[in-house]
């Protein structure tokens, strides 16, 4: 691949070569399709960039997005980016208040609005006389529609080009804590670490024949914005599907019987629960002990999750647990764990067939270079590098070393062959009235492996030992009403404790485990719309409790 090919040309290159190919499915309801050529999202795409340079907005101009993963969302990207623009893309679960400040922080010019289920509320958010576009999908409103400004508008002609230099777009990551920052990223990181990206799944897929892909984790957020839409737009090969809601997630997959799917630990864990719903764990552990029959078993499993065509499967975004990994690889999925962030364009580190021990992160993709601080922060050189934090000169020089490493706050180990773990945030970590310091991370991890546990939090800031909340299986806090249920739960979740602190070191030995009745979500706060826990909020938020629960002596409490 050229270096100084930028994604455009790519694009343009695939508008050319194979006007013909699909290249985006679209369901519009009732299981019906549009299925997008390469030809024809261009043309959409090149409809909207000229009705957007005839709005006369200055060069580099923000404009925003604000939808769920739909075909009008990329086409509206190729739209901003050959408009001579940058895109700023919200996440669709945002709330008014947020949405608000990424619009005024980032002086957007015009607002997309696309597939939503909560416009009603944000609306309230867009300030006054913004301009803005619906989307075919989006709700109903009174806005001018993408529809009749592509019927009354002529193609954009040429092959527009950007600078390496130049924005693609800002991503406001909405961190575990305080406002969101606007990352920076430039074409040149984009498509650097598309490229990277692209190669790395060529190795592990093969060239030739179609890959597919379910597009469906936030395309505001910069793992499926790089593993997703970039990389495809570079490769020209996958076929992108979208999904049409949650209630069709199934038939979605199914749809698009993808060939490489990305998840978080959230989903990955909400996967398997569903399988243990169908078939307890001791059982399909038996059974996919039994040679031959083990096999069938595991691809029957894979098969009603929708992910049998799987060739390689990543998780990414959070800590996943080392067994929930080598469960999936039993079931004979390759599930690979990677580590990334927003600032580096989700360009760092996968694990694969030759390094992909469970519960390390794996090696650094090609061009990347890390390295280890004194303290043990994971420091980071990639392709892929963001450009800084938008109108915030001094927190974006404090985040690079001298030599111009992004300290990414991760506190990680390295083994000789290059294996990176990830062992904690450095803002994490707290310190017990014993004065040790905890890294929560890693007990989590050992707690969400438990097929009752949803997601667990530790914490225990000055406390003689810590704790850890936990949110039950959602299957299980439907029959929480049952006296019989809430004590099973009790039981099991005590054998659980001792089991974890057998193995920690005894500062780290858990108190006791807490049961949060109301589950954490994106719409109550207590996660990111990336399903990151916000630990500040939940802690905030069971304050005034945790003395009781440490005077009581009880190991298993409700919250
Ligand atoms: P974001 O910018 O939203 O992608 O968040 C990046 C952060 O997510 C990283 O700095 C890590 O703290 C965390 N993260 C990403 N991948 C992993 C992983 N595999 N294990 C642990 N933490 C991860």
């Amino acid at each position: 691949m050229s270096e100084s090919k930028l994604i455009l040309d790519y694009v343009l290159g695939h508008e050319t070569s194979q006007p013909e190919r699909v290249y985006l499915t679209q369901p519009v309801g009732d299981g019906r399709v549009i299925d997008y050529t390469w030809a024809e999202a261009l043309e959409q795409s090149r409809r909207m960039a000229a009705h957007l340079r005839s709005r006369g907005f200055a060069p580099g101009a923000r404009i925003a997005i604000l939808s769920k993963n739909c075909a009008h969302f990329i086409m509206a990207e190729l739209a901003i980016w050959m408009a001579g623009y940058t895109t700023v893309a919200i996440f669709p679960t945002e709330t008014a208040e947020t949405l608000r400040y990424v619009l005024e922080h980032s002086e957007a010019s015009l607002l997309f609005v696309g597939k939503l289920d909560t416009w009603p509320q944000q609306q309230a958010g867009v300030p006054a006389g913004l301009p803005a576009i619906a989307f075919p999908l989006a709700p109903e409103t009174t806005l001018e529609t993408w529809d009749a400004i592509a019927t009354r508008t002529a193609p954009l002609q040429g092959r527009p080009r950007r600078g390496a230099d130049d924005l693609a777009m800002l991503i406001y990551t909405s961190g575990s804590t305080g406002l969101p920052k606007g990352v920076m990223v430039s074409f040149g990181a984009l498509t650097r670490a598309a490229e990277g990206i692209v190669n790395d799944s060529r190795r592990r897929l093969g060239t030739g024949g179609e890959s597919r892909m379910l597009s469906y984790l936030p395309l505001a957020h910069s793992f499926e914005r790089s593993w997703v839409e970039a990389a495809s737009l570079v490769d020209g090969g996958t076929h992108i599907f979208f999904a049409e809601s949650l209630d069709t997630f199934l038939q979605d997959l199914q749809r698009a019987r993808p060939t490489m799917f990305i998840s978080v630990p959230r989903l990955w864990l909400k996967f398997q629960q569903g399988v243990f719903e169908k078939m307890p764990p001791g059982k399909l552990d038996r059974l996919l002990g039994i040679p031959l029959i083990g096999r069938i078993v595991g691809r029957k499993v894979l098969k009603g999750l929708g992910l049998d065509a799987v060739i390689q499967a990543g998780s990414g975004s959070a800590p996943i647990p080392a067994d929930l990994i080598a469960w999936y690889r039993r079931l004979g999925l390759k599930l690979f764990e990677g580590y990334a962030m927003t600032e580096d364009n989700s360009y760092s580190h996968t694990s694969n067939e030759q390094f992909g021990e469970p519960g390390y992160v794996g090696v650094p993709l090609p061009g990347v270079q890390v390295r280890l601080s004194p303290e043990g922060e994971i420091l980071i050189k990639s392709p892929g590098q963001f450009s800084g934090y938008y109108k915030q000169p001094e927190l974006t020089a404090a985040s690079f070393t001298d030599d111009g490493f992004f300290r990414t706050g991760d506190l990680g180990e390295r083994r000789p062959d290059g294996l990176l773990k990830i062992t904690g945030r450095a803002k994490e970590l707290f310190k017990t009235a014993k004065g040790k310091y905890v890294a929560p991370a890693p007990i989590e991890n050992l707690i969400n492996v438990h097929p009752m546990v949803e997601l667990s939090l530790v914490s225990g800031l000055g406390q003689s030992a810590p704790y850890a909340l936990v949110v039950l299986a959602e299957d299980l806090r439907q029959r929480l009403a049952d006296a019989s249920v809430r004590a099973r739960v009790e039981s099991e979740l005590e054998q659980l404790l001792r089991n974890v602190n057998r193995q920690l070191a005894d500062d780290e030995q858990l108190r006791m485990l807490v049961i949060a009745t109301e589950p954490w979500s994106i719409e109550n706060g207590f996660l990111t719309p990336t399903m990151k826990v916000r630990r500040s909020r939940i802690e905030a938020a069971i304050a005034p409790q945790v003395a009781a629960w440490y005077a009581s002596g009880r190991s298993v409490h409700w919250a």
